[in-house]
């Protein structure tokens, strides 16, 4: 491929979705060599879409949202990307999600490309029949940009199998007839997979296993602390507590709970369970902010909330061997090199939290057989797709000698860009 310099400065055209993502990006490219014209596409998100989403709300007023979805990159197979209701998120944020998403596929071995959609509100202020209009109205405004062949949306922060439910509902009044393959993350009655709902948090429990093994430890005994006890952070306790480590520490952005012999998991969730996702007055612990859980002693850090919670600020104040990035862009880079260069070992978001768009995949794939499986098969695929990946990614490492993040990059980029240069460019 005759390739020219790419711009100085980002033209309109040539959007790099955030610092952070495009940072990741071009280290990759620096140590793979990738090809400057290759990565002047890698960079740049193949569509960007912003709709007005207008909704009558339960007083009668009319609101009108943005809701934002933005398409990386197809060179692999459809557009797969969660979509996020949350007040903070930006076209941009949403843009540097779906690159990671690109990523994040790659690296499992799925044929998909990396999409990411979000809409900025509070689902917590909205009544269900108004989330209902919003979800349905944004989904009939992507109507031609979605599709089990196109762009296949599934939860994320925010939402859930229900607004799935209603994505797909839409989509199939709209084209006349009932498509379970424009969404994953569905509910069973109508084609999704069992263990779905566990999946990302399954995924994190498998990913500290393996990285504990590796370094010749188990998960008996292993003392872990997670920020978040949302979807992702209460399936990880759950699933880490049932194979014999000690929780010592988990938070909601209202506070957290600490107890150095381990909390009761269990009893916990019920207890959450009965006062709303409230924590507080639980037994047998004491009380903890969402920073002071990241500097406690410990074998593993689960940070399972939000981005930039580790960050040069905190870096060198971390006391665990393994930080294990069950949300997205938990480390800022400067962060990140001070756990490297301190000796922790950081497992990245791309390979620890993929455990959601691989049950997505085998979800679709059995949609498409119209062969169901049971739980067991469902988490044994999943697990040996994950696996495979922490394998290759540790093999990477170890030849490249580079950290585990650059080396999940590295296989992640260098397998979209082989394919973008087999596929050669048209015309
Ligand atoms: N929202 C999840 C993620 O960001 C899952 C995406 C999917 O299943 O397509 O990885």
């Amino acid at each position: 491929m005759v390739t020219h310099s790419p711009p100085a400065a980002p033209s309109p055209a040539h959007i790099c979705p955030s610092a952070q993502a495009c940072s990741y990006l071009n280290w990759a490219a620096r140590e793979l060599q990738l090809d400057p014209g290759l990565l002047a596409i890698l960079s740049t998100p193949r569509k960007v879409v912003t709709v007005a989403v207008p909704v009558r709300l339960d007083n009668q007023q009319i609101q009108v949202l943005a809701g934002h979805r933005v398409q990386h990159c197809n060179v692999l197979g459809p557009y797969k990307g969660g979509i996020r209701y949350h007040p903070a998120i930006t076209l941009e944020e949403v843009s540097a999600l779906a690159m990671l998403m690109t990523w994040k596929c790659a690296l499992m071995g799925v044929p998909y490309g990396g999409a990411k959609g979000g809409i900025p509100i509070d689902p917590r202020q909205y009544s269900v029949p108004e989330l209902e209009r919003i979800t349905r109205r944004y989904t009939s405004e992507l109507i031609k940009d979605i599709g089990p062949a196109i762009d296949i949306p599934a939860p994320d922060m925010g939402t859930s199998a229900r607004e799935m439910a209603w994505m797909m509902d839409t989509y199939s009044v709209n084209v006349g007839h009932a498509v379970p393959g424009v969404v994953t993350g569905k509910p069973l009655s109508m084609g999704g997979s069992r263990g779905r709902e566990m999946a990302t948090g399954r995924g994190v429990m498998l990913m500290v296993r393996e990285a504990l093994a590796w370094q010749g430890g188990s998960l008996a005994g292993a003392r872990v602390l997670i920020q978040g006890f949302g979807n992702v952070g209460r399936a990880a306790a759950r699933l880490l507590h049932q194979a014999g480590a000690k929780i010592l520490a988990v938070s909601r952005t209202a506070g957290g709970l600490y107890n150095p012999n381990g909390l009761d998991i269990p009893a916990l969730e019920v207890y959450t369970r009965e006062r709303g996702g409230s924590m507080v007055g639980f037994p047998a612990a004491e009380p903890i902010d969402n920073a002071e859980l990241l500097l406690q002693k410990a074998d593993v850090l689960i940070p399972a909330a939000l981005e930039n919670q580790i960050t040069e600020a905190n870096a060198d104040k971390i006391q665990v061997q393994i930080v294990a990035e069950a949300a997205n862009g938990p480390t800022t880079l400067a962060a990140d090199q001070i756990l490297n260069a301190r000796g922790i070992t950081v497992l990245p978001d791309i390979l620890t939290n993929a455990g959601g768009v691989v049950v997505s995949y085998l979800e679709w794939v059995q949609g498409l057989s119209y062969l169901f499986w049971e739980e067991e098969r469902v988490n044994q695929e999943m697990e040996n797709l994950m696996v495979r990946a922490f394998r290759q990614v540790v093999q990477e490492a170890e030849n490249r000698q580079v950290s585990l993040r650059l080396s999940a990059y590295t296989l992640g980029v260098g397998r979209v860009a082989r394919a973008l240069q087999d596929r050669g460019l048209y015309p």
